[in-house]
């Protein structure tokens, strides 16, 4: 009999109506799944609740949150088989998409769900989504950070909210779904395994870095050690990183502020294959100077599908020259995140430059 940690961080599934809207509320959740009987048939795996407190609508998580997440994953580590992260929607794939990265050496199944419609209210989809993930969680076979929601288990790092009210809430555009949950929760093995694709020794570059299993620099430069469960957690902190979007008519000059502000990392969501448009003078010379002053730009496509080449088209050609590297197809919110990760690490910024284009976590195919 598999045990699973469950980690409540707050979001809908738990939430009740409040004179404001929904809102989350310490204790609800527990008291609702004391309820929900399917949750405890002899077929379901032992779970463990741990509610975060507060309670957070998942529009209020950022970098501490997710270093609270990993913690607990790692406190826990030995005593389960599997953890569920229940999260709010409106940026769950932020979340899955950071302890991705943050969780090296990961071999137990971190699947992240949550719900549309609250359990409090009579169509919720939060009991299918928690029963489920609770089952993908102990059948140990997704051995990484996932993402199950409407039917579908999706890498954590290639997942993008789509819809705003849909139950079927989650896609992940450029990369195969890792199980579907018809009558039987069929696994796309080849999918399967984000670790294991990886071209990269994290743990190698990690102990260069000095960093210890406690996440940070270690001050005294001993060697830092990976302990028997292979698990490390590098926390995230706070950098300074922005996105921005372009559309045509963009007007460059009005982010001089931001480009030039010597930013830790600049994300751009370009159009197509990494195109800018070449009417406006004042991109390329601000892209430079951020460039010149250490900021990391990331060149993005807005396509949901498909990947970024610099240099197809003059248009791109221009970034690439001015030192710009490719975020090929990840997603915003990986791109955001690995970016965070890598400035966490405290590695040279020629080498977050490198790695921002290589596979870490399945993030990226190229
Ligand atoms: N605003 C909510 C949240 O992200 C939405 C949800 O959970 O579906 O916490």
């Amino acid at each position: 009999m598999s045990r699973i940690c469950i980690l409540y961080t707050g979001g809908t599934i738990g939430m009740v109506r409040t004179d404001n809207g929904y809102a989350p509320k310490a204790g609800y959740l527990e008291e609702e799944m004391g309820h929900l009987r399917d949750l405890h048939r002899p077929e379901m795996p032992e779970w463990d609740l741990f509610e975060f407190d507060p309670l957070l609508d998942s529009s209020n998580i950022a970098y501490p949150e997710w270093n609270q997440m990993a913690r607990a994953i790692e406190a826990n580590y030995d005593k389960y088989d599997g953890f569920v992260v229940l999260h709010g929607t409106d940026t769950m794939s932020y979340s899955a998409s950071a302890l991705s990265f943050m969780l090296d050496g990961l071999a137990k199944p971190v699947v992240f769900t949550g719900a549309q419609i609250p359990l409090c209210e009579p169509r919720s989809d939060g009991k299918d989504n928690l029963i489920t993930a609770l089952l993908i969680a102990s059948q140990g076979i997704a051995n990484e950070v996932s993402l199950y929601f409407g039917n579908r288990l999706l890498r954590g790092n290639r997942s993008t909210k789509q819809s705003a009210d849909g139950l079927i809430a989650f896609a992940s555009p450029d990369y195969p779904d890792l199980a579907r949950a018809g009558i039987h929760i069929d696994y796309r093995v080849r999918s399967l395994n984000a670790n294991a694709t990886s071209t990269v020794d994290l743990a190698a570059l990690r102990k260069a870095a000095g960093f210890g299993t406690a996440g940070g620099a270690d001050a005294e430069g001993s060697e830092p050690e990976t302990p028997a469960n292979g698990l490390t957690v590098t926390e995230i902190k706070k950098s300074r990183i922005g996105v921005i979007k372009l559309f045509p008519g963009i007007q460059f000059d009005l982010f001089e502020p931001i480009m030039t502000d010597r930013l830790d990392g600049l994300v751009l969501e370009t159009f197509g294959a990494g195109n800018i448009p070449g009417y406006d003078a004042s991109l390329l010379p601000l892209i430079t100077r951020a460039i010149e002053n250490g900021t990391i730009v990331v060149v993005c496509t807005q396509c949901p599908q498909g990947t970024v080449t610099l240099g197809t088209y003059e248009t791109g050609s221009a970034l690439l020259r001015a030192g710009a590297v490719s975020g090929y197809n990840m997603t915003t919110e990986a791109t955001v995140t690995k970016l965070a990760y890598l400035y966490s690490l405290g590695l040279p910024r020629a080498e977050i430059r490198r790695l921002m284009e290589q596979n870490l976590r399945g993030e990226l195919t190229r």
